[in-house]
């Protein structure tokens, strides 16, 4: 299981609603602040609430960008 100190580095969070379809990326590192960094993303999801529906539907996607200094590019060529 993943923990947000995991994540902190390499990693980018999208809160999805699937109701709205709205998605917000959020701030790993004032996830920490609140929850802690040894916080695990199930506990993050829970805790999701979308503002514009007020339900609690979000789900979580996680996206690997790459370490600093590193960030992935994705390059396409024709
Ligand atoms: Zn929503």
């Amino acid at each position: 299981m993943h923990s947000l100190n995991d994540l902190r580095e390499s990693f980018h969070l999208y809160a999805e609603c699937e109701r709205c379809q709205r998605s917000v990326q959020l701030s790993i590192e004032k996830l920490i602040q609140r929850l802690g960094e040894d916080c695990p993303i199930t506990t993050v999801r829970e805790r999701l609430r979308c503002s514009n529906c007020n339900i609690r539907s979000q789900d979580v996607r996680i996206v690997f960008v790459g370490p600093p200094g590193k960030r992935v590019v994705f390059q396409y060529r024709r």
